[in-house]
C-alpha cells in the first residue's frame, strides 16, 4: 500500500524538472497520474517512463494560461479515473532582469504563467476536488510553487517574486475559502530553494554576468548560499509535496512549507 494508493493527480509543468520528479514520486506512492504541460515531446517521454514501472499516467497538452485547457483536462481525469484528488500547480517560467530592463510585456508574460496559471488550475479543478476529497480521511490537496522568492527579495527578481509573493498569499485565502465552505480540500504552498533544474541555469547565468566569473564558479556561488552547501535535487521538493498530499498532512492547510537547505533561516 503506498501513501497515495488510487489517488488521482494532475501535475502541471510535469515535464521535466521538479514536475517530472513530483510526477513521478506520487506514481511510486500509489497514484494516477495526468502528466500535464506545452512540451509534448518531452512530457509524453515523462509519462511513458512512469507508466513502464506499472502506475497508470498519461500525458495531456496543458498550457496553464488557457481555461480551455484546464476544463479539458478535468474532463480527461473524469473519463479516466473518475475524478481528480490532487492538483500540483508547478508550471512555471523563471526570467530576470534589472527594472531599468524589464518591459511590462515580461512582468505580464510571467504572471501569467506563475500566477494565472495557478489561479486557473485551482478555479477549474475545485469541483473535481471537491467530491474526490470526500473520499479520503485528509481530503484533497492542492499543492501550488512558490519559491523563496516568494519570501525574501531577490535581486533581478523582481517580476518573479511578486509573482510568487502572489501564489503565496493566494494559496493561503483559497485554503480559507475551503475551510469556510467545508469543502475537503487542504491547498498549501511549496517554498523550494535553488534547485537543480533547467530553470536554475537562469540564476547561473545571471550570477557569471554579475560577477564576471565563469560557470562552475557560479554554481558554486548559488550553492552556497545554502548552508547546507548545495543546490537541491527535485526530488528533495517531490517528498515534501508527497507528504502534503497525503493523509499525513491532513492538519495542514494555508502553510507555507519552505524546502531550502537552510537558505531563508539565515
Ligand atoms: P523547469 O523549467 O525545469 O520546468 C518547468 C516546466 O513548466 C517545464 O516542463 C515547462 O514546459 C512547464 N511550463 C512552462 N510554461 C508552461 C505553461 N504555460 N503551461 C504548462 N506548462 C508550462 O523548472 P523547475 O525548476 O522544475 O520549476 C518548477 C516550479 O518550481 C516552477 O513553478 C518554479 O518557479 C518553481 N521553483 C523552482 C526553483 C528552482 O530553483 N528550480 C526554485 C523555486 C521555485
Amino acid at each position: 500500500m503506498g501513501i497515495l494508493d488510487v489517488r488521482t493527480a494532475l501535475v502541471s509543468g510535469a515535464a521535466r524538472g521538479i514536475g517530472a520528479a513530483v510526477a513521478r514520486r506520487l506514481a511510486r506512492d500509489g497514484a494516477r497520474v495526468l502528466v500535464a504541460d506545452i512540451l509534448d515531446d518531452v512530457g509524453q517521454r515523462t509519462a511513458r517512463e512512469i507508466a513502464a514501472t506499472g502506475a497508470p499516467a498519461v500525458y495531456v497538452h496543458l498550457d496553464v494560461r488557457r481555461e480551455e485547457d484546464w476544463r479539458a483536462a478535468c474532463v480527461l481525469a473524469r473519463a479516466l479515473f473518475g475524478g481528480l484528488d490532487i492538483l500540483v500547480n508547478n508550471a512555471g517560467i523563471g526570467e530576470g532582469g534589472f527594472l531599468e530592463d524589464t518591459s511590462l510585456e515580461q512582468l505580464h508574460r510571467i504572471a501569467s504563467i506563475n500566477v494565472d496559471g495557478v489561479f486557473l488550475g485551482m478555479r477549474e479543478c475545485l469541483p473535481l476536488l471537491s467530491t474526490g476529497g470526500k473520499r479520503w480521511a485528509g481530503g484533497a490537496a492542492i499543492v501550488n510553487l512558490s519559491s523563496v522568492a516568494g519570501l525574501i527579495g531577490s535581486p533581478r527578481l523582481h517580476a518573479y517574486g511578486a509573482s510568487k509573493g502572489a501564489v503565496r498569499l493566494m494559496t493561503k485565502s483559497v485554503a480559507l475559502e475551503c475551510g469556510i465552505k467545508k469543502y475537503p480540500v487542504r491547498v498549501n504552498s511549496v517554498h523550494p530553494g535553488i534547485i537543480d533544474t533547467d530553470m536554475v541555469q537562469l540564476l547561473v547565468n545571471g550570477t557569471m554576468e554579475a560577477r564576471a566569473i565563469d560557470e562552475p564558479a557560479a554554481r558554486k556561488f548559488l550553492a552556497d548560499r545554502a548552508p547546507m552547501g548545495r543546490m537541491g535535487k527535485p526530488e528533495e521538493i517531490a517528498s515534501v509535496i508527497a507528504f502534503l498530499c497525503s493523509d499525513d498532512a491532513s492538519f495542514v492547510t494555508g502553510s507555507e512549507v519552505v524546502v531550502d537547505g537552510g537558505m531563508t533561516a539565515q
